[in-house]
């Protein structure tokens, strides 16, 4: 009973964190500046992009996120 419940436990743990998506991203700052001034930043590991205000940097990845 104990061993279902802690697979249960487990199943559910994996399913809310998802560490398999907890990767770090390798930011890029895009040469590109958008109009309103903002930069834009690609990632390098999972293509995923990012527009922030000028000075502020990404702080987490985006893999997997849609
Ligand atoms: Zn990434």
């Amino acid at each position: 009973m104990f061993l279902v419940l802690g697979i249960l436990i487990v199943i559910a743990v994996l399913l809310i964190l998802r560490p398999w998506r907890r990767r770090d991203c390798r930011w890029r700052q895009d040469s590109r500046k958008l109009a309103d001034g903002r930069v834009f930043f690609t990632c390098a590991a999972c293509g995923a992009e990012l527009a922030l205000p000028k000075g502020r940097s990404p702080q987490h990845c985006l893999a997997g996120e849609t």
